[in-house]
């Protein structure tokens, strides 16, 4: 959620804060297991090795090779999402991720710091010379179901620094995409917190969200991921979720009017501002389609472009 330094950025999911206490779905853990220390119990690190990641779990519930092999599945999907369509070959990460499975929220806040406190995932990545030199996400099981909530949040940003490895990803895009891989019914709570703004009128000008370089404070943050994560499935509405990348590429060295224009044929900032709005008042209204709503990364089929 903030820069440690010129070569380190540290993502610290942010809008995780807003919304967990109402979120189920996500990776589930053993059948009837995971209920906190106690049923978690002591016992030593369990470590797993896959082409990617390097997966350490202190979890009983989570063996570090399912979550390894969960980790493949889901980096090949995300990456092909976002950053790497078609038939290219998606590289390999060297140095491979590491991903830490705590044990409970006591290990993982002690990892993490208590500002994480509320949050299930914290990605860490470290960028130098415009090359990614190290990942690492930190993971807990939600105390109540025993999923790992936070895993394909966490995986997005990583994959998204890599995307932009020289330059900042605009923060509304790195939190917008990342909440994409969230479950539905916390996304359903960030849309309702956009829909609220709006009625009230207290819903910030849209270029506004786009140029904000930090996370608002106070209840202006579940505004501003309910408003990344819809103008993200807007623009996935209009054209394949690469170019979401790309709009982002032409906006950070050439502005977000001539992006809007060159990526989406649309007509500026302003043109954007009103074609979000009305997506918005549409999905007030829209039910969402069951099969998307069981698997969050299932893309909706893009719209021709008029
Ligand atoms: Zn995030």
């Amino acid at each position: 959620m903030g820069i440690l330094g010129r070569s380190c950025r540290r993502y610290r999911g942010g809008c995780e804060l807003v919304a967990w206490l109402a979120w189920v779905g996500g990776l589930v853990g053993a059948a009837g297991q995971t209920r906190g220390d106690e049923a978690n119990g002591r016992r030593g690190a369990e470590t797993a090795h896959a082409t990617n990641f390097m997966v350490i779990s202190h979890h009983a519930s989570w063996q570090a090779a399912r979550v390894a092999k969960e980790c493949e599945r889901l980096r090949s999907t995300l990456y092909r999402q976002w950053c790497v369509p078609g038939e290219e070959i998606i590289p390999d990460w060297t140095p491979r991720a590491m991903i830490v499975v705590h044990r409970s929220e006591g290990d993982y806040l002690r990892e993490v710091g208590w500002r994480a406190g509320l949050t299930r995932g914290v990605c860490r990545v470290q960028v130098r010379d415009g090359q990614v030199v190290s990942r690492r996400i930190d993971l807990m099981a939600d105390p109540d179901t025993g999923e790992l909530t936070a895993l394909a949040h966490e995986l997005t940003h990583a994959i998204l620094a890599d995307c932009f490895p020289s330059r900042r990803l605009p923060r509304w895009a790195d939190e917008g995409i990342a909440l994409w891989a969230d479950q539905p019914r916390k996304k359903g709570l960030h849309r309702q917190a956009v829909h609220r703004a709006i009625e009230r009128q207290s819903a910030p000008a849209i270029a506004d969200t786009l140029l904000r370089t930090d996370y608002p404070a106070g209840d202006k943050l579940p505004v501003f991921c309910g408003q990344s994560l819809m103008l993200v499935e807007f623009l996935v509405q209009l054209d394949e979720p690469s170019r979401v990348v790309e709009f982002t590429r032409v906006a950070v060295d050439h502005g977000y009017d001539r992006a809007a224009q060159q990526v989406y044929g649309l007509n500026g900032i302003a043109d954007l501002q009103q074609r979000w709005l009305a997506h918005v008042r549409q999905s007030a209204t829209r039910p969402v389609p069951i099969d998307y709503m069981r698997d969050p990364l299932q893309m909706p089929t893009p719209r021709k472009r008029t």
